[in-house]
């Protein structure tokens, strides 16, 4: 029986946790509560479209774990988005935050929605809708939501208003990822992307790739995909190919990222970028580069094509991008990967950075912000390395054991209740 894209990812995260649960003597106790998640919400909401007409919406809302502190994690919308999806998204980031040592456990929601073609009306509507749907279930200290694919500021500034309306006061610690005039943090917007050219530039160096001398092809032209190429190109690497859901552009000698991105904004896509070839995004994924940025969706390095990744180092600035079975061949093939719960956990970090901002009503320039990400995520980066060294396994592993251990010493020190 074939089983789905989401199925397949929540069922790959859970074998990882359990699989090194074993291998580094986790207790039962603890490897089994980290198999499932805590709290699982379905909401089904009717939303007034513009028409007149009445739409039922269904939404998720996904608690991992939080024996490290609230529970962290965006908010997707997207027409495909499944329950199991949103179930490997959250465990993902109960798993990132204990790797970057911030005191957060994991969640994720989604809507299944195209949000490409719901008005902006709509979009509110629903979102509103949505955010009182799960209201009883998110705030600063219990789980606080941020955003992902097909989400962004002004969304988390709706949800924070409807949870804020609901107490009568404003509560902007309850979302990250805000608009800066409402308790936003200064570099929230690009740090996922800065995160992953923090560890481009690290990894680069362990393998001994020259980054001012580097080429890159990035899948995603979104927040995560734009702003990774356009701070590694800040650094001196060649951009040579980029991709959205239409396809790619690829130019060897290099594309310009901010008349690439004027084009995106003008038609909406990166095709037909002028001196630049129309490639597909499989064949961007196998083009020869130094190194290569997944930063669209799960699943994309598959069995079938990671014999023909021919980049020395991937970032994986997506979610769940590889495969378990394209992860064996990768690594076999000598490529080096930064897992993305270690790649990608900027987000997450400068959200962090933005509710502690929150919750104090003291915001920090972007300089200061930007130290503090690139402090958490070196340390992070030599804690992987230095556990993949001394157990003699990948940059995955390595983050899973050092993720599972400090999670199995919070939930030992808290027991279980009653
Ligand atoms: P986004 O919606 O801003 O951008 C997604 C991009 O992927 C768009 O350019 C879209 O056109 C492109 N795309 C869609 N389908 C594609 C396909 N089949 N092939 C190639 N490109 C395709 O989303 P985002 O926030 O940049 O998130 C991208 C990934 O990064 C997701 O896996 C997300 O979970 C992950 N992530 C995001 C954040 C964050 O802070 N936004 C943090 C951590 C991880």
């Amino acid at each position: 029986m074939s089983t789905s894209i989401g199925e397949q990812a929540f069922d790959g995260v859970r074998k990882l946790i359990n699989d090194v649960c074993d291998r580094i003597c986790i207790a039962k106790a603890c490897s089994l509560r980290l198999a499932e998640c805590k709290r699982e919400l379905i909401v089904h909401f009717p939303v007034k479209m513009d028409d007149g007409t009445v739409r039922v919406f269904t939404g998720f809302r996904v608690l991992h774990n939080d024996s490290r502190g609230p529970a962290k994690g965006g908010i997707r919308y997207h027409p495909d988005v499944t329950l199991d999806e949103v179930k490997a998204l959250a465990a993902l980031m109960t798993l990132k935050t204990a790797v970057a040592d911030i005191p957060y456990g994991g969640a994720k929601g989604a809507v299944i929605c195209n949000p490409k073609v719901l008005s902006q009306n709509e979009l509110e509507r629903l979102t509103r809708r949505y955010a009182a749907e799960i209201t009883l279930f998110i705030g600063p200290e219990t789980d606080i939501p941020a955003p992902d694919v097909g989400t962004n500021p002004q969304i988390m500034a709706w949800i924070m208003d409807t949870f804020s309306m609901g107490k009568g006061y404003s509560v902007p610690a309850v979302t990250t990822g805000k608009p800066l005039d409402i308790g936003g943090s200064r570099g929230r917007f690009e740090a996922t992307g800065r995160g992953c050219m923090i560890a481009a530039l690290l990894a680069a160096k362990h393998v001994g790739i020259n980054a001012g001398e580097a080429t890159v092809t990035v899948q995603g032209f979104g927040n995560v995909g734009a702003v990774a190429a356009k701070l590694l190109a800040r650094e001196g690497c060649r951009l040579i190919a980029i991709s959205d859901s239409k396809g790619g552009v690829y130019n060897p000698k290099g594309l310009d990222l901010e008349l690439l991105l004027a084009q995106k904004k003008e038609t909406g896509s990166v095709i037909g970028f002028r001196n630049a070839e129309t490639i597909t995004n499989a064949e961007l994924l196998e083009l020869g580069c130094d190194i290569l940025v997944p930063a669209a969706f799960e699943h994309q390095l598959v069995k079938a094509n990671a014999t023909s990744v021919k980049a020395k180092l991937i970032i994986e600035g997506a979610n769940n991008p590889i495969t378990p079975e394209a992860d064996r061949i990768l690594g076999d093939n000598g490529i080096f990967v930064v897992p993305d719960i270690l790649a990608n956990t900027g987000g997450v970090i400068v959200s962090y950075l933005e509710w502690v901002q929150g919750l104090q009503f003291l915001f920090w320039e972007e300089e200061e912000v930007n130290d503090y990400l690139q402090r958490i995520l070196t340390k992070a980066f030599a804690e992987v390395l230095q556990t993949s060294h001394q157990e003699k396994v990948d940059m995955r592993t390595a983050a899973y054991i050092i993720a599972l251990r400090r999670l199995a010493s919070a939930m030992a020190w808290r027991g279980i209740f009653p």
